[in-house]
């Protein structure tokens, strides 16, 4: 009984594994034949201010479009793209397309920015800086029209190396961004060094705002230690107006989320600047506040 319980395990596991080495492989093929296909977008969500719904960015989020698996979300190719190193060629792709829009919409919506997610093996590639210059010469998109998002970790993963070229980016006029803040394990001290604008409050925090947990005292401490820093604060991932709320009466003057609006196609976005980039949530809001 128990050999053949082994047994079938055995070829459960063995079935499992050879189909997510193929799986893999297969994804692999395609992925290397899907910027040359135009199957690669970037979706669009909007960052707001959150006293008033104004859009201050759009943040690009890249989507596969597989012509037989449908829509496919990064953490499905995007770890994938960055250990094959395909990931310097995608993201030089999702660089250009993001600053030609963002060019375009800035015409209507002049203080409009985009923010761009990079990873460490774009970020220390030695003509990293060189590249994004030539991009924004291209595009005609000022440097201040371009935000950077480097997650922690991969501000980490070689620290010098991404410090330098953070640095000279900033020297250059681009702003970034610290993303999925909370998850890393940087040091304060590493932290004040780098050149950041803005610090992007992990989902993970802001999930539990609004109930009655203890997250308000972290959230309120990691708003706090962000302006200590001198960094921007920005909340993640705001799908309720009870975390909305919690995080105005916080201090916490910019976010994005679900409650405002999901990533959308580069059409809607458009849309949405051209009829004055304001978003209704935050608002409506405000006006119940002061009543
Ligand atoms: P991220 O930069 O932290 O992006 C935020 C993620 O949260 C996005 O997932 C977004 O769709 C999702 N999100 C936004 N609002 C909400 C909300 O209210 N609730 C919930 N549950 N989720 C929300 P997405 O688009 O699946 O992207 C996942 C990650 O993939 C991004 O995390 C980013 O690290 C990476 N990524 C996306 N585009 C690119 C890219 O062009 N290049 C690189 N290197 N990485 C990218
Ligand atoms: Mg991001
Ligand atoms: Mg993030
Ligand atoms: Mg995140």
């Amino acid at each position: 009984e128990a050999k053949r319980e082994g047994k079938d395990r055995y070829r459960v596991f063995d079935f499992g594994m050879s189909r997510t080495a193929h799986d893999r492989l297969r994804l692999e093929n395609d992925l290397r034949r899907a910027v040359g296909r135009d199957e690669l977008r970037l979706y669009y969500q909007p960052v707001v201010r959150l006293g008033d719904g104004r859009v201050v960015a759009f943040e690009a989020l890249l989507r596969w479009e597989h012509p037989r698996r449908g829509i496919l979300l990064p953490d499905r190719f995007v770890p994938l793209a960055e250990e094959t190193g395909m990931i310097v060629g995608i993201g030089r792709r999702v660089l250009e397309l993001a600053c030609s829009r963002a060019a375009g919409w800035r015409r209507q919506e002049p203080s409009l920015a985009v923010s761009v997610n990079i990873s460490a093996r774009q970020l220390v590639r030695p003509d990293f800086v060189e590249e994004v210059g030539r991009i924004l010469q291209r595009t005609g998109l000022e440097p201040e029209g371009l935000v950077l998002e480097v997650t922690e970790s991969a501000a980490m993963d070689e620290p010098g190396e991404a410090a330098r070229a953070l640095q000279r980016l900033r020297e250059r006029g681009v702003r970034l961004a610290l993303d999925d803040f909370g998850t890393g394990y940087s040091s304060l001290s590493y932290l004040r060094r780098l050149p950041v604008c803005f610090l992007k409050i992990d989902r993970s925090f802001v999930e539990g705002l609004g109930g009655d947990s203890g997250s308000g005292v972290l959230v309120g401490g990691v708003i706090a230690l962000s302006r200590e820093l001198g960094f921007e604060p920005v909340a993640e991932g705001i799908e309720t107006p009870g975390q909305l709320e919690r995080l105005l009466e916080l201090g916490c003057e910019l976010g994005q989320g679900y409650y405002f609006a999901s990533p959308m196609p580069e059409g809607a976005a458009g849309e949405l600047v051209r009829s004055g980039a304001r978003l209704g949530a935050g608002s409506t809001l405000l006006a119940a506040r002061r009543r």
